[in-house]
């Protein structure tokens, strides 16, 4: 179910629990900037979530709110993670989902890392 990429940041969600630890997740990476952990329904071979650790709702809230640091502290981790699963030879995708039309279903921001099989077209026709 979609939900709004607006509005407060809902302390419940599940990647908020993972990141205080009251659920488990298959993690991959951590540093200061970023959490990465695999997917619970992958969609590719490689399926890894990468998610700030400030409390932000999606691309709308992060990119307005976060300090340049977080932003860009980020963004490396993004980058850092695809290299470290060994991917950038072989390539990759990235994505996040905002709001209703973007189809989010997680209310707080997170990048998808698709890998492993090459990925078709960029989106369902
Ligand atoms: P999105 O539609 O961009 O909000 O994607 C949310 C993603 O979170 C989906 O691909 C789900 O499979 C994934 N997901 C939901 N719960 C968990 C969980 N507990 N651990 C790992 N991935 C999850």
């Amino acid at each position: 179910m979609p939900v709004s990429g607006l509005g407060p940041y809902d302390d419940a969600n599940i990647f908020a629990r993972i990141l205080r630890g009251e659920i488990p997740c298959k993690q991959v990476y951590e540093d200061e900037h970023a959490l990465a952990f695999h997917d619970i329904n992958p969609q590719a071979p490689v399926h890894v979530l990468v998610i700030p650790k400030g409390p932000y709702v999606s691309l709308a809230d992060f990119t307005a709110d976060a300090t340049p640091e977080e932003v860009g502290g980020f963004f490396q981790s993004v980058g850092k993670v695809a290299r470290a699963l060994g991917l950038e030879e072989q390539g990759y995708r990235i994505l996040a989902n905002m709001g209703g039309h973007g189809h989010q279903e997680v209310p707080h921001f997170h990048v998808h890392i698709f890998a492993g099989r090459p990925l078709g077209p960029m989106l369902a026709r």
